[in-house]
């Protein structure tokens, strides 16, 4: 059985490496992951310049490891469509250094090379741990090794992908849950370079907003449970599309 492990955290991340040790027996390890940080990257794609890879020695692993100057979307396209010798039963992204909730799903390169692994028909998970200055990804990785053992075992509905959260502090529980609301605040730090020109540098602290309700990603992490969110592709919106298609008949009048 192929497994595929990418983040964007980049190929040398603690995280990486703690998945991949938690996964090794499992299966058949295949690491393709970016040769540096990519985290906030979303599901760009490199198509104006060449993509260069080399393979890498993860030290002890037995898994085959390629590092590509890539985003994670990239990755996961070229492990599948060049570099795996057969389709992944599984593709697993992470352990992500921080939190993935809610609105942060569509900035995180984390959550896109799951993304990407679903558009390619493969079943997929997210992983993350719920804190950029916690570094023991010990749970975390155990936990990814329940969620797989348990995804290879009942499968995931078509085109649905996983993303989970694992909190810092000792769990709670899991909770199955939607994604909640997520906005920052104070994001630009305004400030001016040594050549007095005006420069910004996109930072910000997460708000929680209050409408985030109990069955949501943000409030379990909040809560210290495990928070797993089935993430589906389809971005229409069904609720307004029979609206539209009633009441703006006028559009086809236009043409
Ligand atoms: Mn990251």
């Amino acid at each position: 059985m192929i497994v595929l492990l990418s983040n964007d955290d980049g190929i040398h991340a603690p995280g990486l490496k703690a998945l991949a040790e938690s996964l090794q027996e499992l299966g058949e390890l295949y690491i393709v992951a970016p040769d540096r940080e990519r985290s906030a990257t979303g599901h760009g794609i490199t198509v104006h310049r060449p993509l260069r890879l080399e393979m890498v020695n993860m030290h002890g692993l037995k898994a085959r490891a390629w590092a590509v100057d890539g985003t994670p979307a990239d990755c996961v396209k070229l492990a599948v469509e060049d570099l795996l010798p057969g389709p992944p039963a599984l593709v697993v992204a992470g352990i992500n250094q921080g939190p993935n909730l809610g609105t942060d799903v569509l900035y995180s390169g984390t959550v896109s090379a799951a993304i990407e692994g679903i558009i390619n028909g493969l079943p997929a998970l997210a992983i993350s741990l719920a804190s950029y200055g916690d570094h023991d990804f010990t749970r975390a990785a155990e936990v990814a090794r329940k969620v797989v053992g348990l995804t290879i075992e009942k499968g995931l509905p078509r085109g649905t992908l996983l993303n989970i959260n694992v909190p810092v502090a000792e769990p709670r529980g899991v909770r199955f849950t939607r994604l909640g609301n997520r906005r920052y605040v104070n994001i630009f730090h305004k400030r001016t370079d040594p050549r007095g020109r005006i420069y910004y540098w996109m930072a910000g602290e997460p708000l929680d907003l209050e409408d985030n309700g109990n069955d949501t990603d943000v409030q379990a992490i909040r809560e210290n449970f495990i928070s797993i969110t089935p993430i589906q592709l389809d971005l229409t919106d069904y609720r307004s599309l029979s609206v539209f298609r009633q009441q703006w008949k006028e559009i086809n009048f236009i043409f």
